[in-house]
């Protein structure tokens, strides 16, 4: 995972890949910034960006991140970052979830719901941005757990807890036999 500060934030002495949870938001809020100045090009120039509130949610798996808009005048955008996902990905990956996002504000403001969430009006503003096409993707889990017996999978999990440190202790719902353990991928 590179750790190189490409993107110019002042928080120079932080290490980006170990931000907490309002940290997260914070840098997030501070790299839309560089963003709208690296992309003078994209429509994202255009947009007023304190009209954004930035969060980071650690209840958020099902996927990356999410942006919503309240079609007020002027609109109003809220943009939720998984910390789980934050901490799957690392901050160079997040910085495309982002980009992605942002994309979400230009269309929701130029469109409102008048057009589909990832439709060629969001193609256009997102490869404006170099953004990915895909931003809410589900989070990789951190445990997963599994029946002794057959061997499927019986649940997922972010968070360490006793059915993953004791899986013996905990029975399958398919064959009722014990649960064992494993640590998922791309986690640091
Ligand atoms: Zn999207
Ligand atoms: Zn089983």
């Amino acid at each position: 995972m590179s750790r190189t500060q490409t993107h110019d934030l002042t928080t120079h002495e932080t290490d980006l890949d170990q931000l907490d949870r309002d940290e997260l938001a914070a840098a997030a809020e501070q790299y839309a910034r560089t963003v709208q100045e690296s992309y003078a090009d994209s429509p994202i120039a255009g947009v007023e960006l304190a009209r954004i509130d930035w969060k980071a949610s650690s209840q958020l798996c099902r996927s990356g991140a999410y942006c919503e808009t309240e079609l007020d005048d002027p609109p109003a955008h809220t943009i939720v970052l998984s910390y789980p996902g934050y901490r799957a990905w690392g901050w160079d990956r997040m910085t495309g979830v982002i980009r992605h996002e942002l994309a979400h504000v230009v269309v929701n403001e130029q469109f409102g719901d008048e057009v589909r969430p990832h439709g060629p009006e969001f193609r256009d503003v997102a490869e404006s941005l170099d953004a990915p096409m895909r931003g809410e993707e589900p989070i990789p889990y951190r445990y997963k757990l599994f029946c002794r017996r057959c061997g499927s999978m019986t649940d997922g999990l972010y968070q360490a807890s006793d059915r993953t440190r004791n899986p013996w202790n905990y029975t399958s719902p398919c064959c009722q036999a014990p649960l064992q353990v494993e640590t998922g991928e791309g986690w640091r």
